[in-house]
């Protein structure tokens, strides 16, 4: 072990760094070809809204100077939207963070963090860099098993994480067993409800948890721009929680966490829901269009509520994969969270999905030949 190694915190010293898709720039350098489409990171195909861009135009001139660290004027457009006091709000640099701040206000090593199996990598990460104890609930086709979480919770439980919906699977759970879970548990554990595709939801049964806030004072709802507003690259995320556990977050919030260009787009963002609808709209049917791609291909797939889904390409997911890659198309492998013959794939545009089910094919046709 050299000196440094010796150095580092026993948290981070286990620690594998999150695994982000491949860009299509890096694909184009190594292949030496153009024309290449990613649906590997959940990212809006439709990009942002016009709004964003002369939002963005209008805050450059004001780059010498710190972003408004409070971020006052998006909290306050926030609380008017959500119906919540803006002392109820926290900004992060992409939910990325807002999760990490949790983590971080909460945990302390050795304590327990609950998550799903298949849940978002993150709050694994999160909890191992501050040597907490992970205790993975096995899911329930696919999805968070609650009743199982509730019952994983101990006296030495700090957090709970639910994703909904999750990602890599795109499963969801109803408003009633979500308020169950939240009745079962005491109100010493903390839950996170992450919902960075909340938007994209419209199941009629799909919980509406910022109106849980106010009967359960251990709850903090998580939410991003960057799906269906598509700002990713932006970076903004925020929680809505009670107003004392927002004062905590901000205890940990680095400040000036959030930059001025993000701020500035984020609000425009929140201006122009019509965006937001065609997003929506659009993502039900590419969703739909990939379903009944896959049902052609005779593959099956996990039935998905967000802007990805995964589909089952049995055991050489890997070699189809990169058969995939090679001609264009960059999706998710998602061995490491335990889909071993599942690969995940962002909805694109139509012309996009089509190219998915065409590249698919093929890699199919190839991986059999073989
Ligand atoms: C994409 C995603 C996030 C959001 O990430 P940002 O940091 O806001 O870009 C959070 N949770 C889940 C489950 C996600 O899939």
């Amino acid at each position: 072990m050299s000196t440094i190694d010796q150095l580092i915190a026993s948290g981070v010293r286990g620690l594998q760094p999150y695994q982000p898709g491949k860009p299509a720039e890096t694909l184009e350098r190594e292949l030496g070809i153009t024309n290449i489409i990613k649906l590997a990171s959940n990212e809006n195909p439709h990009g942002a809204s016009p709004l964003v861009a002369a939002a963005i135009t209008d805050t450059l001139s004001g780059l010498a100077r710190y972003p408004d660290g409070s971020g006052y004027s998006l909290k306050e457009t926030l609380s008017k939207r959500l119906g919540v006091s803006a002392e109820q709000i926290t900004l992060g640099n992409g939910s990325n963070d807002v999760l990490d701040l949790v983590v971080r206000a909460f945990v302390d090593p050795g304590q327990q963090v609950v998550i799903a199996e298949y849940a978002f990598a993150v709050y694994a990460l999160a909890t191992q860099s501050v040597n907490g104890e992970l205790i993975v609930v096995p899911a329930r086709d696919f999805g968070h098993d609650l009743e199982a979480m509730a019952t994983a919770v101990t006296d030495f439980t700090r957090v709970v994480f639910v994703a909904n919906p999750n990602n890599p699977t795109g499963t969801y759970r109803d408003c009633a067993s979500i308020e169950h879970f939240l009745e079962a548990l005491p109100s010493s554990v903390i839950v996170v409800i992450d919902e960075a595709y909340f938007e994209y939801v419209k199941e009629l049964d799909y919980p509406d948890s910022i109106r849980l806030l106010s009967h359960f004072s251990n709850l903090i709802v998580v939410r991003t721009f960057s799906k269906a507003y598509g700002l990713a690259g932006l970076r903004v995320g925020y929680a809505i929680a009670s107003e004392q556990i927002t004062e905590v977050l901000n205890r940990v919030r680095h400040p000036f966490n959030v930059n001025s260009l993000a701020l500035a787009a984020a609000e425009a963002a929140l201006d122009d829901q019509d965006f937001v609808v065609r997003s929506v709209t659009e993502n039900l049917k590419g969703l739909k269009q990939l379903a009944s791609g896959f049902g052609e291909l005779g593959l099956g797939w996990i039935p998905s509520v967000a802007n990805c889904i995964c589909v089952r390409v049995g055991p050489n997911a890997t070699q189809i994969f990169e058969s995939m890659l090679r001609q264009g198309v960059i999706v998710r492998p998602v061995a490491n969270y335990g889909l071993t013959d599942y690969l995940r794939v962002s909805v694109g545009l139509e012309e996009e999905n089509d190219r998915v089910i065409e590249t698919l094919k093929n890699a199919l046709a190839d991986s059999t030949g073989s």
